[in-house]
């Protein structure tokens, strides 16, 4: 499989990309996002710009960065939003698996990144919630039964 993109910008790989849809829909908005998954050139060339002095915050080299995807099961499960902000997104956020290693008493401070860990998220086997599309789908298989 690949990554799933959920809109232009915010993109996680299957598992991580589940969860963020019923994060939102339980939250009923979409969520800020600075950064989802990136290519594996484009945190390279971040890598490149922290070891060289500029860049102000910790990155993570691109074959361990959970920002880049490597397969369904590693990486392309990273998210920097502004939410941490919120509690009570964060509390969601934290039921459905998205937790935060940068926070003390680690070195690496960086509360905006949460990583998603399916062994974490409470919803992980909920049925998935029908979409419009789905009902009307489901009404007309019903309109059409021959008896
Ligand atoms: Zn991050």
């Amino acid at each position: 499989m690949a990554l799933e993109e959920i809109r232009p910008g915010v993109s996680f790989r299957p598992d991580a990309a589940a969860s963020w849809r019923r994060v939102e829909a339980e939250i009923g908005r979409e969520l800020q996002t600075s950064r989802t998954s990136v290519d594996y050139d484009e945190q390279a060339d971040l890598y490149a710009l922290r070891q060289a002095g500029q860049y102000p915050y910790s990155v993570a080299h691109p074959d361990v960065s959970n920002h880049v995807y490597r397969s369904d099961t590693d990486g392309g499960n990273a998210v920097d939003t502004d939410e941490w902000a919120d509690p009570a997104v964060v509390a969601v956020l934290e039921d459905h698996g998205w937790w935060r290693p940068y926070l003390p008493p680690n070195p690496i401070v960086e509360q905006w990144h949460n990583d998603y860990d399916p062994a974490r998220d409470n919803h992980r086997n909920d049925t998935p919630a029908l979409k419009e599309d789905d009902m009307i789908l489901i009404e007309s298989e019903e309109t059409r039964k021959p008896w």
